[in-house]
Formats: structure tokens, sequence, C-alpha cells
């Protein structure tokens, strides 16, 4: 027996050594990545950490509520991505390295002289202000420690820092800088501020709870009254955080594992999370609990529909022990090798029986179609995480498909028969009495209109005929330009800015938008220089298509 079998062993080592040198699996590719900024790197968002709908790519170093600070290239390479738009990132370099790595630079106030350049020439060709560009190997070179950019608080921020990033250049798949001997110090430990245990069976309880319970964490085990029974299978969920040297923050803890008796059973970890299976994170949190409650707890149980790879789990993380006494332990550990972690006994007992699914139920790993007359609804396999009940309201003006406390992975197709076409008609997410709360982009096939929604709720028709709002900051018609900044406070009330330009004497201008401040901005050198009046006219669309214009005439000697 030993015999026969040595050989095939001997084979699947060499084949998998083989494998890994190839795949570079389980070891990094050298890169000390170093600090992009001047100042000593503080962290206000680290890697993995928890987000709406998705984990966070990179590290948010902070630059001291200020914006303008020079930012580096941590190493030489050229920069092959260079994406400006009014959402996500705002302005973002990226600069790709020989040894295997991309680095991404976001947020940013703006670009270095050549990039910025470069970049100015492709926003006049497309005429577009949010531009995708891919600038070749030999166009823009740089060298470790150039200043490529100028760190700012443009698009999705919610205040001034660098959003970093370290990518494998070949998957684009993001990996947390901590594991590449960024300059951080950490001598702080994570914190598990709270366990929950819940039921996986129907009918399962926690200590007489159905739907499970809440435990504060203390110094090494969790604070609760009497012992906690157990009846049915169940699972583990946990909350907490964690902060580094030189900042307050509450960031994201970096590995979770759990143990029952010594058994591990997940193990999370905040490294190379795909973008692609990013916003798999509505299924790992417990995302009602969120909805309501806004604070994150991490299932140390597997949804059926979670992908997410940077989780394991032994039997998904279901625990169905043997009746009796079971020790837990979660320890929160992070790059730098401090940790924390609690105890506790719970006392288990199977359930006798589970009684019957009485509910219509959606399938997650199947297709779910609903029809009337007036309301048709698609939701696609694979858009929600488990099944879920078919809690379906058909109403007279309005269709009510489950609730937005459940996550969506995919979008859900949802018509509704209108037949008489209306100006700015369109489909919106609305309250119980009506009022639209989120236009949704919507299209007309015959009688029918037709939108998509990323999230649950109740959908109505409605109506945007209200032009955006176009007022000026620091415009004077007639008048001679006297700042460098000619600024415009552009907004919409309901269906919201679909695209906007700034024309002088017929001619594009580069104009910027930033929507969290509803700010729609522009450079005087930009404009045509004249001892005589010439013409400026601002347009602003909103997605229901109505058009707002603002004209004026301004002398620029
Ligand atoms: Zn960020």
């Amino acid at each position: 027996m030993t015999r026969s079998r040595t050989p095939k062993k001997t084979l699947l080592i060499f084949f998998l050594i083989w494998m890994s040198g190839i795949l570079g699996w389980s070891q990094n590719k050298p890169f000390d990545v170093g600090n992009p900024l001047e100042v000593a790197p503080a962290l206000s968002g680290n890697y993995g950490e928890l987000r709406p709908n998705h984990f966070h790519g990179g590290l948010d170093i902070k630059t001291g509520g200020q914006e303008g600070l020079n930012v580096h290239t941590v190493e030489s390479g050229y920069v092959s991505r260079i994406k400006i738009s009014p959402y996500g990132y705002g302005k973002a370099v990226y600069v790709t390295h020989p040894n295997g790595y991309t680095t991404v630079y976001g947020h940013l106030r703006a670009l270095n002289d050549s990039i910025a350049r470069y970049t100015k020439r492709i926003q006049y060709e497309q005429k577009s202000f949010a531009v995708d560009v891919y600038p070749g190997e030999n166009d823009l070179h740089v060298l470790k420690g150039d200043i490529i950019a100028f760190s700012g608080n443009t698009g999705g921020s919610g205040g001034p820092h660098l959003h970093f990033e370290v990518r494998e250049t070949e998957t684009e798949v993001p990996r947390n800088p901590l594991l590449f001997q960024f300059p951080l110090n950490d001598s702080k430990r994570p914190i598990i501020e709270s366990v929950a245990i819940k039921p996986l069976d129907r009918g399962g309880n926690i200590s007489g709870s159905t739907t499970g319970r809440h435990y504060r964490a203390t110094a090494n085990s969790i604070s609760s009254n009497g012992a906690i029974t157990i009846e049915g299978d169940f699972g583990i969920e946990v909350s907490g955080y964690d902060h580094q040297d030189g900042s307050g923050n509450k960031n994201g803890i970096y590995k979770i594992e759990a143990f029952i008796d010594e058994q591990r059973f997940a193990a999370f970890t905040a490294d190379s999370i795909p973008f692609s299976q990013s916003r798999f994170l509505n299924a790992l949190i417990d995302y009602e609990y969120y909805y309501q409650k806004h604070v994150r707890f991490i299932r140390l149980y597997r949804l059926p529909g979670n992908i997410l790879e940077n989780v394991t789990y032994k039997q998904n993380g279901r625990l169905s022990p043997e009746d009796g006494g079971h020790t837990i332990r979660v320890i929160a550990k992070d790059v730098s090798g401090n940790s924390s972690e609690v105890e506790f006994e719970v006392d288990f007992k199977k359930l006798a029986d589970t009684p019957e699914q009485k509910q219509e139920m959606i399938r997650w790993n199947g297709d779910y179609y609903f029809e009337t007359d007036e309301h048709q609804l698609h939701i696609p396999k694979g858009a929600i995480y488990r099944d879920e009940a078919a809690n379906i309201l058909d109403g007279e003006d309005f269709i009510e498909v489950l609730n937005s406390r459940i996550p969506l992975q995919k979008s859900i197709q949802i018509k509704i028969k209108s037949t008489i076409e209306q100006e700015g008609e369109l489909i919106a997410r609305v309250t119980k009495d009506g009022r639209p709360i989120r236009a949704l982009q919507t299209r007309r096939e015959g009688e029918w209109l037709i939108a998509e929604s990323r999230s649950f709720g109740r959908f109505g028709i409605s109506h945007d005929q209200t032009k955006p709002q176009i007022k000026s900051v620091n415009f004077r018609s007639g008048s001679r330009l006297s700042t460098r900044e000619v600024v415009f406070q552009i907004k919409d009330n309901l269906s919201g800015i679909e695209s906007f330009r700034v024309l002088a004497n017929n001619q594009w201008i580069l104009a910027e938008y930033d929507p969290k401040r509803a700010r729609l901005s522009f450079f005087t050198d930009d404009l045509p220089k004249s001892p005589e009046a010439q013409e400026l006219m601002v347009e602003v669309i909103d997605m229901a298509r109505n058009v707002a214009t603002f004209e004026g005439t301004f002398i620029n000697p």
C-alpha cells in the first residue's frame, strides 16, 4: 500500500511546487512600498475595511485636513491609467511598476504638469471632464519619488485624504499595502466589540430568541445574563474595529478566526479581495442589522450565495455539535501581530424537528418572475444571497418587492405599464405615501416603462419636469473676469444631473463638476482672450432629460 502511494504523493508535491512557481502562490513578489506623502502616514481607513457595498481596496492616508500635499510615486514605472470622474476616486493616477504591481493614487486635487497636460488634451478631444485613459508604456515615465500629483478631496471622498492602492498588475486585484512593508507603526490591538449568535435552523433559538442574540464583548469574554442555551444549528457573528498608531479612526480588522472546542470553523482575512467580489460584502455582513442599527457584524457562517474567497469555513461555519457544553473562541489579529480574543461557553441541544416552510420562497440560485397586467418583475439568479420569502405587494399604482433591509447583488428589473407617454416620466423608489425617494434610469418600450434597481422596496411612476438649477457664485454677466476660477452651483431636484457643458463663443471649455458640493467650475485661463465681450453658455441636463441653460457675456482681456 505505502509503496504504491509514495510516488504519486511525490509527483503531486513536485506538481504543486511547479504550479506555485508559475502562479506565484503563497509568496508575494517583493515590493517595499514607501510613503507616497511627505508627512508621517496616519490612516483614516485601511484595507478590507467594511464600507457601503464594498470592501475598501486600499489605504486612506490622512493629509492633516488639507489639500494640495505633494503625492510621490512609491516606485518607478509609467503612468498606465488616468481616470477623472465626478464620482468614485475623483481624479486618480495609476502607475505600473516593473515589479508586477501597480499603485493607485485617488481623490487628487490636481495632477503634475506633464500628466495634467496629457489629460487635458484628451478631455478637449473627447469634450468631457470625465475621462478614462490608458497611456502607453512610453508616454509618461516616472521615477521613484517623483511628484505625480497633489492630494485632494475629489470624487466620493468625505474629507481631504489620499486613497492609495497596491494592485497586482496582471489581475488588478488590490492587495493589502500593509503586507508590503508600508512604513506604519501599529502597537494597538484590534477590538472585538460584540458577538452575535444566530439560529440557522428554522425553529431554532438562542436563549429563547428565534432571531438570535447580541452580546457585548468584555476583556476576554462576552457579557450575558446567565448561561447561553442554543437549540438547533447556529452561527457566530462579530463586530469590532482596529486602529493604528497616529490616528483615532476606527478602521477594519485584518484577520478574524473562530473556533469551537479549538477546531477552527471560520477565518476572514483582509487581503486579495478582487473588485468583482467586493459587493459580496453585503452577504458577509448581517445586512438587516446594519440597515437598522448602522453596525456591521461579520457573519462567520456562509450564506449560500456568498462567493467571497477571503473567508474560509468548515461546513460553511454552520455549528452543529454534539448536545452539551461547548467553548467558542474568536480571535482578531492585525498585520503587526497584535491580537485580542473572547471566549465563552454555550449549551447546545439539537432541534427535535424543524417546522415546515409554509411561505412561497424566492430561490437565491434561480430566476424569479412575477407578472400582472400592470406590473412585471424579474429577480435574476444570484441577485439575493439566500432564499427569501416572496413578499410582493401588487398595488394599484405601485409594486412593492420585498424590502430594503434585504441586500441585492444584482439589479432586479421592474416594468410598470403606462399607456400614455408623459414628459419627465420615470420609475422611482417611493415611500408608502407615494413620495419619490430615488429616481431610476428609466426607458420606455411600447406601453411599458422599464427600470433596473439595486435595492428592494416600493416602486411607482413619478415625474421629473423640473429643470436643474444653475446659480452663479462669482460670475457677473457683462463684467470683466477677475477671479482665477469661475464657479456655478448646479442642482437637480429628483432624477439627478446626467451631463453638463460650458461653451465660450460656442467652443467647448473644460469644466469640473463636484456633486458633493454641487459645484461646477472652470479656470479663467481656459477661456479665450479678447477685449470684446464674449458669450458664455452653461447647460445642465438631468436624467429625465430636462435641460437648463445659463447665458451671459464676459470680458477676458
Ligand atoms: Zn479610500
